[in-house]
């Protein structure tokens, strides 16, 4: 019996799932992970800061997409599982810090009165808001932004101040340039449903309600790494490459080479789970057509500051796990998570406070101009002030994530389907799969890579 050799690109969280669930299909596969760095983890990667273990990538993911959750479960570190200490989150609109009302669905205002009352918009703003309730159906029969959907119905200072901190902070995206479709389904599936959106996911709020006790969000105390950490133990009949980056695919008959660092490497399938950039140029010679869309797929850069300071020097109550800008405020920092409260394991000095600080969204890369000293002085002074902070900094740390944040704007799923359909007339059992197509957080990514996973066996076919 000749081998079956399955090559994954990419030891992300995408990449090394994929490569697990393949274990799990068929044991009997023969699989290389090639990665272009010297770790494992891409954007989830925890360092040493102050003495503790701080994550710099992604902090935890969402509890209530259960694909994270299931695969913690089968790898066993389900019982390690821990949510935030603090729940809720502030934002800065129009001139102080304000706690976000806690009547949201998914990021959407469900009470106008809440609305009103927590000041984060004008009360023209909330008035308008709650127009939302009167106002005709103006569905435009198309995917639209996120910030369209949000400003027809409830304005554009709902849109501006509350939405787009929430939901744009999540790609680094402006959310008048994100799909809602792709985005953000859910609100995008109420909106069409519903004359209005407020009625709509206040009703979509009440039938998820039952779910409402549990956590939000999990993480680890050791850091979301100790989830790349279980899945590498769990790969050790998997071939795992590190500082060995693919450069191109070639194809002759049924046989596909990925020429790396690591040398050829003859596969029947491959799955690129790496960034769509990279899969393009790996596809020129065998899909043109497939690397041209994929080399469409933009950006967003964002850098994540560490900063510990003394808790007493800090005047301004911190409420909730941390504070969001509005991108209108013109600000460098996006937004920041009082990390000593939130994950309570990042700083053992309970007089130690623990900031981490996001800046860079997509259009903005103002924060990735500086070097790190001038960066971590700019971010100080914007903070200084909102938080009355009278002490220095007593570490710092800057992690920067270049182009690490795919854009989705409208008709980026018409864009992703396109990209497979090209890929399965051109290279059938090549397949592209993480976050630059459908979903940017780690349950995404991880439900992507099972089905990725699956189109390989499906296309491989049985063992013989
Ligand atoms: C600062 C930040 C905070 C975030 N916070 C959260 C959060 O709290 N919760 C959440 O759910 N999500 C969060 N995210 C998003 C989430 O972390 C990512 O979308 C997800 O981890 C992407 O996984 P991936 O495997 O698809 O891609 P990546 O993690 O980018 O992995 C791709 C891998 O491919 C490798 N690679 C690239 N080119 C090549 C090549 N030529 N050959 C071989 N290998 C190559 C890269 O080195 C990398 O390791 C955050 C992202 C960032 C940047």
């Amino acid at each position: 019996m000749t081998s079956r050799r399955v090559v994954v690109v990419g030891g992300g969280i995408t990449g090394l799932t994929t490569a697990y669930r393949l274990t799990t299909l068929d044991p009997s596969l023969e699989i290389t992970v090639l990665e272009s760095l010297n770790r494992l983890g891409g954007m989830i990667r925890t360092g040493k800061f102050a003495g503790s273990s701080v994550d710099e990538g992604a902090d935890s993911f969402l509890a209530r997409i259960p694909e994270a959750t299931d695969l913690c479960r089968e790898l066993g570190i389900d019982n390690r599982l821990i949510s935030p200490s603090v729940d809720g989150a502030t934002v800065y609109s129009r001139g102080k810090i304000r706690r976000i009302p806690d009547e949201l669905a998914l990021g959407v205002p469900t009470s106008f009165f809440q609305l009103a009352r927590s000041g984060i918009v004008s009360l023209g703003g909330a008035i308008r808001a709650g127009m939302d309730l009167f106002k005709p159906d103006d569905w435009p029969g198309q995917d639209e932004s996120v910030g369209d959907l949000i400003s027809r119905r409830l304005g554009a200072e709902v849109a501006q101040r509350l939405v787009d901190p929430l939901i744009g902070g999540i790609n680094a995206s402006d959310t008048y340039e994100l799909s809602a479709r792709m985005a953000t389904p859910t609100i995008a599936h109420v909106a069409r449903r519903n004359r209005s959106l407020i009625r709509g996911m206040r009703s979509f709020h009440d039938r998820t309600r039952h779910v409402s006790g549990q956590p939000a969000f999990h993480s680890f105390a050791g850091g979301m790494s100790v989830l790349v950490d279980r899945l590498e133990a769990a790969l050790d009949t998997v071939d795992l490459k590190m500082s060995a980056p693919a450069h191109s695919i070639s194809a002759q008959g049924d046989t596909y080479t990925v020429h790396s660092d690591a040398g050829d490497i003859s596969a029947e399938s491959i799955v690129l789970a790496c960034p769509a950039s990279t899969s393009a140029s790996s596809l020129a010679g065998i899909s043109p057509n497939a690397a041209e869309l994929l080399g469409r797929i933009t950006y967003a850069s964002v850098a994540v500051t560490t900063v510990s300071l003394r808790s007493t020097d800090i005047a301004h109550p911190l409420e909730g796990a941390g504070l969001l800008i509005p991108r209108p405020e013109g600000m460098l920092t996006t937004a920041v998570t009082w990390g000593h409260l939130k994950w309570p394991h990042w700083s053992e000095d309970p007089d130690r406070a623990v900031l981490r600080i996001s800046s860079g969204r997509h259009g903005d890369d103002r924060a990735m101009q500086l070097d790190d000293d001038e960066l971590v002085e700019a971010l100080s002074a914007e903070l200084g002030d909102l938080l009355e902070i009278s002490g220095p900094i007593l570490e710092w740390k800057v992690t920067r994530w270049p182009n690490s944040l795919p854009q989705y704007p409208p008709g980026h799923g018409d864009r992703v389907t396109a990209i497979e359909a090209t890929l399965r007339r051109d290279a059938p059992r090549v397949f592209v799969t993480g976050a630059s197509y459908r979903g940017v957080g780690i349950p995404a990514c991880i439900d992507q890579a099972n089905d990725a996973a699956q189109a390989v066996i499906d296309a491989i076919g049985p063992r013989e």
